[in-house]
């Protein structure tokens, strides 16, 4: 079943969260001149207009990335992220929204790799399309990205950012996630992972960041943003988080000084808050 399309919700809440984080740990990798590589194995469509039919029919980045375009009072990550986006309206008015491939290839110096993996077959086409200039840097493959992670750790250079982003459409993803972790953890024990997941009343929702700590990583950061209170009749998403194993020791630091801000302008209502918890070795 593949009816998930991120174009329904690019430039959301979730994607300012996730995005803004993804941008702040591909900039610490830069520090060092060694090539690092950014694994998503749930890659979407690349790249956002933000006025076609899928995204007028929700308009959830108004209430996302909207809500902090034009802003002069960002805080240095989000301002790092809003400039990112910015690459790709160079006019000024926000009418496209980068998802997270085009986003990592922001940061991709020329000897950084970027291995994309997407089943959607529209998303996978716009995907390579995005791409088609960056053949050198960049692979797109139409592949289970669960799957498909195993096949490419350890990275040459022992360096990488691994996102693993899928929809929970099923619930058989949850578990998914927490498989795919746990072996990748055991083939490469010193890469990045960054696990999104959905705040939402339902069971394996609420085990999932509780589950990933199971897995045992001395460095860990849990990090959740709602932008509203737990809706009553239990369903539908009030915010979401992301779990990161082996994040880098500047993060909590720069997320401390985002989220009280990202609370305050994209929160909707009086449930809106963040939680921050680390253990940094
Ligand atoms: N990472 C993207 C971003 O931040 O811009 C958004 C990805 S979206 C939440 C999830 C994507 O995963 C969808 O485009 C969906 O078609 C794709 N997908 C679903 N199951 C998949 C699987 N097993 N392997 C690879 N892609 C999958």
């Amino acid at each position: 079943m593949l009816s998930y399309r991120h174009a329904f919700h690019a430039g959301n809440h979730a994607d300012v969260l996730k995005h803004l984080v993804l941008l702040e740990l591909l900039d610490y990798y830069g520090r060092k001149d060694k090539p690092w590589y950014y694994i998503d194995t749930h890659a979407g469509g690349g790249c956002y207009a933000l006025d076609s039919e899928q995204a007028g029919k929700t308009a959830e980045a108004a209430d996302g990335i909207g809500r902090l375009w034009g802003r002069e009072d960002l805080p240095p990550a989000v301002a790092s992220y809003v400039e990112a986006v910015r690459q790709f309206n160079p006019q000024g008015r926000l009418l496209f929204y980068p998802g997270s491939p085009a986003l990592a290839m922001t940061r991709a110096r020329a000897h950084d790799r970027l291995r994309l993996f997407e089943l959607h077959p529209a998303d996978f086409e716009s995907l390579q399309r995005t791409f088609t200039s960056e053949q050198e840097r960049v692979q797109v493959r139409r592949a289970d990205g669960f799957a498909a992670l195993k096949s490419l750790l350890p990275p040459p250079s022992r360096r990488a950012v691994v996102l693993i982003d899928p929809p929970y459409e099923v619930k058989e993803d949850y578990r998914r996630v927490v498989d795919t972790v746990r072996d990748a953890m055991r083939r490469f024990p010193t890469g990045t992972y960054v696990v999104w997941y959905p705040m939402l009343a339902r069971t394996e929702a609420r085990q999932l960041p509780g589950r990933l700590a199971q897995l045992g990583a001395e460095s860990w950061l849990d990090v959740r943003l709602a932008v509203r209170d737990a809706p009553r009749d239990g369903l539908g998403m009030f915010g979401s988080g992301l779990y990161v194993i082996n994040p880098p020791w500047v993060l909590p630091q720069r997320l401390e000084a985002a989220l009280p801000w990202l609370v305050e302008r994209l929160g909707i209502d009086g449930g809106a808050g963040f939680d921050l918890e680390h253990h940094i070795e």
